[in-house]
């Protein structure tokens, strides 16, 4: 292409480059990840957090943030990182009242993440009658006020039915006359009140709802294919704006589309954040009689625990020796 000679613009171009191209490139493509991921990573892996950006505290509602363990193994590795709510951050002491949420682990967190969209959202009917119940729930918030044109109408048929038994009463009318008026006012109360319930219940499941679905399912469908990290990262981003954990309960209890999902379908799709009925959860119910170890999270009987001990008998010899072995100096 010809340019004009003031489009041209020169850089001077330092002989040899300080930087190789391809050194650039690569420069480049770590600076992108990092943007995403915000935690300093392993030295061989560099681990995207999947829960960042998106990921709320299901308590209350500050981000996620994710910490690498400060803690520096013997062979020079860094320890698992950790989710924890803004509010548990080391940055927030001080600032913020930490909630009842608790740290947990990296990968324990992405894990959940990841199940959820493979095993949820790749699910039509489940997503269908979610997001129904919840621009159901939404609509009854919405309208406070049960239709005003109704309840007038309503009120006037009440007024009509007191007027009809002073005139029975007055023996303007029969009997089976006010019997009759009697029957036929009831019978358009209950018209007229059946008409306002349906107004509350049924909010119109349009086409917009089934594009929504469709939209969600394929972009899931999309997502159990990755196997890259970022890629997968995009991807969750692309349809959450935010979900919601509850770190203690290791769930997700709720979650907002993104705007960019929702924008090119039109209005009448839930805009608010849509709760789950049972939160999901990767977690095994622990049978009575049973217990977790938080030392080699393994779930043992009580009788492998001693009294009220978070760690099982064999947890606590293993660091009785380790001490024992390292004794402290002073
Ligand atoms: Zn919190
Ligand atoms: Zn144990």
């Amino acid at each position: 292409m010809k340019r004009a000679p003031e489009e041209i613009i020169r850089v001077k171009v330092i002989d040899p480059p300080a930087v190789t191209i391809d050194r650039f490139r690569r420069v480049n493509a770590i600076l992108d990840e990092i943007h995403y991921n915000y935690t300093r990573s392993n030295k061989e892996t560099r681990f995207v957090n999947l829960c960042t950006v998106i990921g709320r505290c299901g308590i209350c509602g500050q981000p996620l943030y994710s910490t690498a363990n400060g803690r520096i193994h013997a062979d020079g590795s860094k320890g698992v990182g950790f989710y924890a709510c803004k509010s548990h951050h080391p940055r927030s002491k001080g600032r913020l009242t930490k909630c009842g949420s608790a740290w947990v682990k990296r990968e324990t967190l992405d894990e959940l993440m990841i199940a959820f969209c493979q095993q949820k959202l790749t699910d039509p009917e489940f997503l269908t009658t979610l997001i129904q119940c919840s621009l159901a729930k939404s609509s009854e918030i919405i309208v406070p006020f049960p239709d005003r044109t109704r309840q007038n109408a309503i009120d006037a048929l009440r007024r009509r039915e007191k007027k009809n038994l002073e005139m029975a009463e007055a023996d303007l009318i029969t009997v089976a006359e006010a019997r009759a008026r009697q029957v036929a006012i009831h019978l358009e109360i209950e018209k007229v009140q059946a008409s306002m319930e349906c107004n509350v219940h049924r909010p119109g499941a349009s086409l917009n709802v089934v594009d929504l679905v469709t939209k969600v399912v394929r972009g899931a469908l999309a997502f159990r294919r990755q196997s890259d990290r970022l890629q997968m990262k995009l991807t969750i981003e692309t349809m959450f704006s935010e979900v919601f954990f509850r770190l203690r309960e290791q769930s997700i209890v709720a979650f907002k589309f993104s705007a960019e999902l929702l924008g090119k379908l039109g209005s009448g799709l839930p805009t608010d954040i849509i709760n789950l009925d049972t939160p999901f959860s990767l977690m095994r119910k622990i049978p009575e009689g049973e217990k977790h170890c938080h030392g080699c999270r393994k779930t043992l009987f009580l009788t492998d625990f001693n009294k009220s001990q978070s760690r099982c008998r064999d947890c606590q010899k293993q660091g009785r020796e380790l001490r024992k072995a390292r004794p402290l100096t002073l």
